[in-house]
């Protein structure tokens, strides 16, 4: 089969980790028979440099018009100074609300081989977790009316922001959580605060609505401030967590803090008819960017979701996964996640042993 990615390497080390993540899947283009065409566009600040702004009509044409877009990372100091409206991480909001992507999925699993970097107690981690966090991306507190008025209490003026979600929204997320649940280990936890809001109560009505349609999954509830806690004292026991906006921007990154390695992450963000936006949970890294020591592996496990998730390319996914869990067996190492006095890898000798493996 043949694939057309548009690619946004972006500033900072996306350049670096997204061209060994595009040699990753020429490699599995090799093997199992796939060509895989790319097309560069910019985004972020390389596109604020080259054209004034974070992200052309171009750009969005050209991702529209791919199978799926691969993204390195975009913004840095560079770009501190520019006014808001055209900041590099405007790129990332235009391109989400471009393609439609309404479901953000950031797995956070703790690789065998790594469970040192992780913060939590061997007794509580036990044999690890493998945890998908599915987080609503266009509706919530976010997207509802900012204003300021003054206070009801005579205290002056005051911040608002209009909290909403539709039933609609919510069958949407909800059914893709399920669906995840039912190619993962069959357990949907849904997490609101329905004992405060009105918005979690119509998340949490149509939650346990639409869950008789997916009879082999447990499903559970559980509000967000324990959540929070769960997280750290009992991670083992999720599966795959679905929320609103806010509350999965907190635990997306909770979630993947207790794993220990920010260069180990990647994530999807998807749209209705199954098209993607794949790219590590990390920033451009400025204070590494040009010293050929990042680690690519977030960026080449993204690759693996779009292979998935996309192109429903699963034994293909499964290769790429295996050949990073073999590299890290073997005790290789790039520098944010080696020991004190271990051998760091460059960012290209990681992506070399992870291509030899496939
Ligand atoms: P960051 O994730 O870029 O870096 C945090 C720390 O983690 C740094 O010490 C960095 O060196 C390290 N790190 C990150 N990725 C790594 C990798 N693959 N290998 C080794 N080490 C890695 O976060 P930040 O410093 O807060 O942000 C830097 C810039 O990136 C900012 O301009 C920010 O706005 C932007 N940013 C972009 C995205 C995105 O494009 N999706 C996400 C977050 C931050």
């Amino acid at each position: 089969m043949e694939y057309n990615i548009a690619v946004v390497k972006g500033d900072g080390i996306g350049p670096e980790i997204v061209t060994e993540a595009m040699q990753v899947l020429d490699k599995v283009g090799e093997r199992f028979g796939h060509t895989f065409h790319y097309q560069e566009v910019l985004a972020g600040g390389c596109s604020i440099d080259a054209n004034g702004i974070p992200l052309t009509e171009e750009t969005i044409e050209i991702c529209k018009n791919a199978d799926s877009v691969l993204l390195g990372a975009v913004g840095g100091p560079k770009w501190d100074e520019v006014p808001s409206e055209k900041r590099p991480e405007k790129a990332l909001l235009g391109l989400r609300s471009a393609l439609g992507l309404f479901v953000n999925l950031r797995p956070a699993q703790m690789h065998k081989a790594l469970s040192d970097a992780c913060p939590i107690k061997p007794e509580i981690i036990g044999d690890g977790f493998d945890i998908l966090v599915c987080r609503e991306l266009t509706g919530d507190v976010y997207f509802g009316r900012h204003y300021r008025r003054e206070s009801d209490k005579g205290w002056g003026e005051t911040g608002a922001d209009d909290m909403n979600y539709s039933v609609y929204e919510v069958e949407r997320i909800g059914r893709r959580a399920f669906e995840m649940a039912m190619k993962r280990n069959k357990k949907v936890c849904s997490v609101d605060k329905a004992n405060v809001l009105e918005t979690s109560r119509v998340w949490r009505e149509t939650m346990h609505r639409i869950k008789d349609e997916y009879p082999e999954v447990a499903y559970s509830d559980m509000y967000v401030d324990n959540c929070a806690m769960q997280l750290v004292r009992n991670p083992s026991q999720f599966d795959v967590i679905v929320t609103g906006n806010l509350f999965g921007d907190i635990l997306s990154d909770e979630a993947s803090m207790i794993t220990g390695s920010i260069g180990m992450l990647p994530s999807a963000s998807m749209n209705e008819s199954g098209k993607g936006m794949y790219e590590p949970i990390h920033g451009s890294a400025p204070d590494i960017a040009g010293k050929g020591i990042a680690n690519p592996i977030a960026t080449i496990l993204s690759c693996a979701m779009m292979l998935r998730y996309s192109f429903g390319l699963m034994a293909e996914a499964d290769a790429v996964e295996n050949a990073v869990e073999a590299v890290l067996d073997a005790g290789h190492r790039t520098a944010d996640i080696a020991a004190p006095g271990e051998k760091a890898l460059s960012t290209s000798e990681m992506g070399a042993l992870i291509r030899a493996q496939l």
